[in-house]
């Protein structure tokens, strides 16, 4: 612990645990029912998802919307049921099955319902929790025994022409557009409603994540990041229900700190009901670069293997050429013997430059006769189009969910992936899990944010983010799954090893990162970063109203 972290440990309440509905301080169902009624209704008991019960895995158990709609499930199996090598105090039910259930979910619909629900849970101590799409790579929007706080409902939309933000000087300016979204809004209804307004806005890739609750709080990358940056550093103005219940506007003249903090430092200071994001011009159109590349079937081992060593050192020193050329943006799914598919996107109707960038990679393939690449060149008039078409659809592999799963991440700076390629590539070449290659960084990530933000700095220098998930069958022995975890771990730090290879300090994406990292809160948020979070912190929610598995403070308040 630094020194500002022992000075402000206890300037917190000692982290007290919560009540859960076996203690004898949980409230009495007299005082839900009164909650229920002022919801009008809208208090449910969550019951166990068929899926998790072990009834067979209908296709529904597998579709991330489905799981978004239920109120007791999250997207992956083992944050609704905790799994037996993870410490957590889930109980086992007498038919030995494990519910990592919400005792009561509060469905809102309106900011009053949010104001209630915290008030509700702070007067209780309450665990309380926040599912909006439940897609939290940490379980952090789901608990045992906790009140969970459901805002998918919160989902309004309306574009400002000329947005001032809270509190803003006079003659600060004439305001500037923006999308103003409820915070249980998708990244597809983000997409249509900005195409709707003929502007772009920073989201992420997948339909069913949300666009303006963890995604924009842990920092939000996506297709348009090397164009206009990462979603947290586009927020003009945040509105919040505090730890006291009370609604507050939080803009680089509003309460700054509360600002700053929200801006990239995770889901830890409030409940966001409203997000008013910056909007831009779109550019003329949008090339899609769509594909997937292997080693041919029946080609002899050891040809083989050099063969696929060849081709990730290929991808992977294409990766800044490709950046360099234009603010494209990609993602390729390393892993083999299967096809590795790949999906990028330049936001330019330059289709001759997004085919001339890639020839040099399909040069190397077309040489090689133990390889095989399909690749096709898309153009489209507008964002919408392009990924409503073909960038999603691309990509749906990388999107499982209704499964086990975790997963580890490094952001690789830009001049690891230009001077260290080949330790960069024999990584990924040799890795036994897949390893999912984002090129998310660069191009406008870099540039230091208009207002103060809390983005990992890590972010500014990068070029590359990977992520490493690892998976399980659900009738895993927990011995199997504890070799998986420690797997995982070391294959993290081995990729941290080489991420720092240049003397830029470990980082990751807080928002895809992994359950067991140790040193999260300097590689989740940065050293230089901490500090002033673990303020906020204090500032806004000294108590520990809002908390959850390493999220800033939980080491002071609990979880
Ligand atoms: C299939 C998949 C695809 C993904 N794609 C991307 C991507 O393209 N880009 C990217 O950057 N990330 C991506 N992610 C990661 C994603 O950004 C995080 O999982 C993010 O936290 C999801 O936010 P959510 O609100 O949708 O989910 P939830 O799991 O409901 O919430 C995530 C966290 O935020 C908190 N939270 C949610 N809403 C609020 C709120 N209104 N106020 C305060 N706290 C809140 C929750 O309590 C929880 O701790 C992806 C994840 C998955 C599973």
């Amino acid at each position: 612990m630094s020194v500002v972290q022992q000075v402000l440990a206890p300037l917190f309440q000692p982290g007290s645990p919560y009540c859960l509905p076996s203690h004898p301080c949980f409230p009495p169902p007299s005082a839900f029912a009164a909650l229920n009624s002022s919801l009008t209704g809208r208090l449910i008991v969550p019951e166990p998802t068929a899926c998790v019960a072990g009834e067979g895995a209908p296709s529904l158990c597998e579709d991330a919307e489905w799981r978004v709609q239920q109120p007791g499930a999250v997207q992956f199996i083992n944050f609704e049921t905790g799994w037996q090598s993870d410490n957590t105090t889930v109980p086992v039910d007498e038919d030995h099955s494990r519910h990592r259930l919400p005792s009561y979910v509060v469905q809102a619909t309106h900011v009053d319902d949010v104001q209630r629900a915290v008030a509700f849970a702070a007067a209780h101590r309450l665990r309380l929790r926040i599912k909006n799409t439940g897609h939290d790579y940490l379980g952090r929007s789901s608990a045992h025994g906790s009140f969970t706080l459901w805002t998918t409902g919160l989902n309004s939309t309306a574009f400002h022409p000329a947005f001032v933000p809270e509190g803003a000087p006079t003659g600060y300016d004439d305001g500037e557009p923006a999308l103003v979204v409820g915070s249980g809004v998708r990244v597809k209804q983000l997409y249509e409603a900005a195409d709707q307004a003929g502007v772009i806005v920073p989201g992420g890739v997948s339909a069913s994540v949300g666009a303006a609750g963890g995604f924009v709080l842990g920092g939000g990358h996506g297709p348009l990041a090397p164009l206009l940056g990462l979603a947290a550093d586009h927020v003009l103005e945040f509105t919040v229900v505090t730890s006291n219940a009370t609604i507050v506007k939080a803009s680089p003249f509003s309460n700054p700190s509360l600002f700053k903090a929200l801006r990239g430092g995770g889901p830890a200071f409030g409940v966001v009901t409203e997000v008013a994001l910056r909007a831009h011009t779109p550019p003329k159109g949008f090339v899609g670069i769509f594909g997937t590349f292997k080693i041919k079937y029946g080609v002899e081992k050891s040809v083989a293997d050099e063969a696929w060593k060849g081709l990730i050192q290929e991808w992977v020193a294409l990766q800044p050429k490709v950046s360099d050329a234009g603010p494209f943006a990609g993602y390729t799914y390393v892993r083999r013997p299967l096809a590795v598919p790949f999906a990028y996107v330049l936001p330019s109707d330059d289709l001759d430059l997004a085919k001339s960038t890639f020839q040099s990679f399909i040069t190397h393939a077309d040489n090689d006769p133990s390889v095989e690449l399909n690749i096709s060149f898309a153009e489209e008039k507008t964002w919408h189009a392009m990924w409503a078409g073909q960038f999603e659809a691309a990509l749906f592999d990388l999107d499982e969910v209704g499964i086990n799963l975790l997963l580890g991440g490094r952001l690789v700076p830009e001049d690891v992936v230009r001077h260290n390629t080949t330790d960069l590539a024999d990584f990924l070449s040799q890795s036994k899990t897949p390893a999912i290659v984002h090129l998310v960084a660069g191009g406008a990530v870099k540039n230091d944010p208009y207002y103060p933000s809390s983005v990992n700095p890590r972010w500014r220098t990068a070029l590359l983010h990977i992520d490493l998930p690892v998976s399980w069958p659900r009738d895993s022995p927990p011995a199997s799954i504890h070799a998986m975890e420690s797997y995982l771990t070391q294959h993290t730090l081995a990729l941290g090893k080489i991420a720092s290879a240049g003397g830029i300090p470990e980082g990751a994406y807080s928002s895809e990162a992994n359950y067991h990292e140790k040193e999260w809160q300097g590689t989740w948020y940065g050293e230089e970063n901490y500090q002033s979070l673990l303020e906020a912190k204090r500032e806004w929610d000294p108590q520990g109203v809002f908390s959850g598995r390493k999220v800033v403070g939980s080491e002071f308040v609990g979880h």
